[in-house]
């Protein structure tokens, strides 16, 4: 591993760490390198986990600008990583060598997104393990060059296997939920399988109140499937322990939109829980969905996605589409291929759209179908959009709240169909108008939601709540002298105990109640 910047006085053995040490003397203000605190954080290998790991990174360097952060990964999503940093960030990027072929996936699939079928995210799951000597390296190479040891591990549930190397140096270890309650439900169906306990089609997520229903349709095949001693569920339990042994757990919301689920994830966790959410910080400036939607009406669209790495079924596709052109809303669409075909394929627009639509949408600047990504927190942003049908992963809610954008929910897998039942039901921010990618959609139901939402009386309630939403949001994440919002106030309390555990590094020293 070679280290960037002045890696001659360090073991000859590094192999691969790009760590710039110029950061560290133009971030520290009076410290020396051996004082400066420092934070690794390792996340799992998705977009929608290393986008959260990224905005807490961004956030404890602006709200602590002594401390370095270290952020490890594998190559490719280091290079995407840096494109997102702005030349003046603080943050230090680590490189841990991966082979994708060794695990049986394609060269180059380093991230769930480029995975072409969801079932083979398993395999990116398990392979992530195999990356635990090179961090275990890195760490130690870090420790060497600072002279101390990080003041904390922040890792992911799928990385949760770093905690035996934590306890082994004894460094602090502190897990990230990267969505919000929806882990605690996640986590809970998990360990319990509840569904295999009973005939009936619903049933009730073990630690949650009574009102928290789930049917079966609201969980995913491979969950459905899962008797416990499958691959997937003995990864996940493995990992939910490792998650829940570790000091503490920091989770990506924020308390005032969802002080119930916060709760509940205490109870479930049994571990000090701070809710350091924040809201994505806008980049790109110029982008053709931008200008589109500078000439549209205030909240008069629909921005449609179903996330990095979902897509919705082929016959569903097309009932949205006819369903999208009949309700004469406009709208910005980002397709994949659908489900069962290669995601990262070309979009054929003539097999799964209707005969002509995107010509006849662009036509009348109806409707901008975008290909396979489009900027959304850019998109969520500006005053044209009106609301925002998702597959309700927990970046996509932040994002939208953060934004007062209400939601219409159409959750696929995991733990959106938990966080789309959240907003509807308990903070009435979302309706649900489909699930899953193999049920019937009928265009006419895609219509009258849309229009009830874009027009009608129900989406400007929503929109109202939303848009309170926001504005917790944003106190949430703000610092004016004593003033402090709730996230701000959090990472100043897992500084105060990541110290504290750094000096007294015991097992289980952040649990509750000590
Ligand atoms: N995203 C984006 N453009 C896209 C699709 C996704 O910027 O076209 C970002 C989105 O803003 C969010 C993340 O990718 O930050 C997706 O995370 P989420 O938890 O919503 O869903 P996941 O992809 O993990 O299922």
């Amino acid at each position: 591993m070679s280290l960037h910047g002045s890696s001659s006085k360090l073991p000859c053995t590094f192999k691969c760490i790009l760590y710039s040490t110029e950061h560290i003397s133009s971030s520290s203000t009076t410290m020396s390198k051996d004082e400066q605190p420092y934070i690794v954080m390792l996340p799992f290998m998705a977009q929608g986990h290393l986008i959260p790991f990224l905005a807490l990174a961004r956030l404890i360097e602006r709200l602590k600008p002594y401390c370095s952060i270290t952020i490890a990964t594998t190559p490719l999503n280091i290079e995407s990583l840096r494109s997102s940093l702005p030349p003046n960030s603080s943050i230090h990027l680590a490189s841990l060598p991966f082979s994708p072929t060794e695990h049986g996936l394609s060269p180059h699939t380093e991230n769930t997104s480029s995975i072409s079928q969801t079932d083979s995210i398993p395999l990116l799951m398990f392979a992530s393990e195999t990356l635990a000597p090179d961090f275990d390296l890195l760490i130690s190479n870090l420790t060497a060059l600072h002279r101390h040891p990080p003041l904390l591990i922040i890792a992911d549930l799928f990385t949760a296997w770093s905690l035996p190397i934590a306890r082994n140096r004894r460094i602090p270890h502190f897990s990230f939920a990267t969505s919000g309650s929806g882990t605690a439900s996640f986590m809970s169906l998990w360990l319990h399988l509840p569904h295999r306990l009973t005939d009936s089609d619903t049933f009730q997520i073990p630690g949650f109140p009574d009102r928290f229903r789930l049917h079966r349709s609201q969980m995913s095949d491979y969950m459905l499937a899962a008797d416990g001693s499958d691959d997937w569920s003995v990864f996940l339990r493995r990992h939910i322990h490792l998650y829940l042994t570790s000091d503490a757990l920091l989770c990506n919301t924020v308390e005032e939109i969802e002080p119930c689920g916060v709760d509940l994830l205490r109870r479930i966790a049994g571990l000090r829980v701070f809710s350091v959410g924040t809201s994505r910080a806008c980049g790109i400036e110029i982008d053709p969905c931008i200008e589109w939607l500078e000439s549209h009406r205030p909240s008069s669209v629909l921005y449609i996605s179903f996330g990095s790495q979902n897509t919705i079924g082929e016959s569903q596709m097309m009932a949205l589409a006819e369903g999208l052109e009949a309700s004469g809303v406009a709208f910005i669409w980002v397709v994949r291929p659908p489900h069962g075909f290669n995601m990262n394929a070309e979009f054929e627009a003539e097999r799964w759209l209707p005969d002509g639509f995107e010509a006849r949408m662009a036509e009348k600047r109806r409707g901008l179908v975008a290909r396979r990504w489009a900027p959304q927190i850019e998109i969520l942003s500006n005053k044209a959009t009106g609301a925002f049908m998702s597959h309700c992963g927990w970046n996509s809610v932040m994002e939208s709240l953060s934004k007062g954008v209400p939601l219409i929910g159409w959750p696929v897998t995991s733990e959106q169909f938990y966080n789309s039942m959240l907003m509807e039901e308990e903070m009435g921010v979302a309706m649900e108008m489909a699930r899953g990618v193999m049920g019937e959609v009928d265009a006419g139901m895609v219509e009258r939601v849309v229009r009830m939402i874009m027009e009608g009386e129900k989406g400007k309630e929503m929109r109202e709540r939303a848009a309170r939403c926001a504005e917790m949001i944003r106190v949430a994440v703000e610092e004016e002298g004593e003033k402090k919002g709730s996230t701000v106030r959090a990472i100043d309390e897992v500084f105060e105990l990541a110290i504290r555990g750094s000096s007294d590094v015991k097992k289980g020293f952040g649990r509750d109640g000590e």
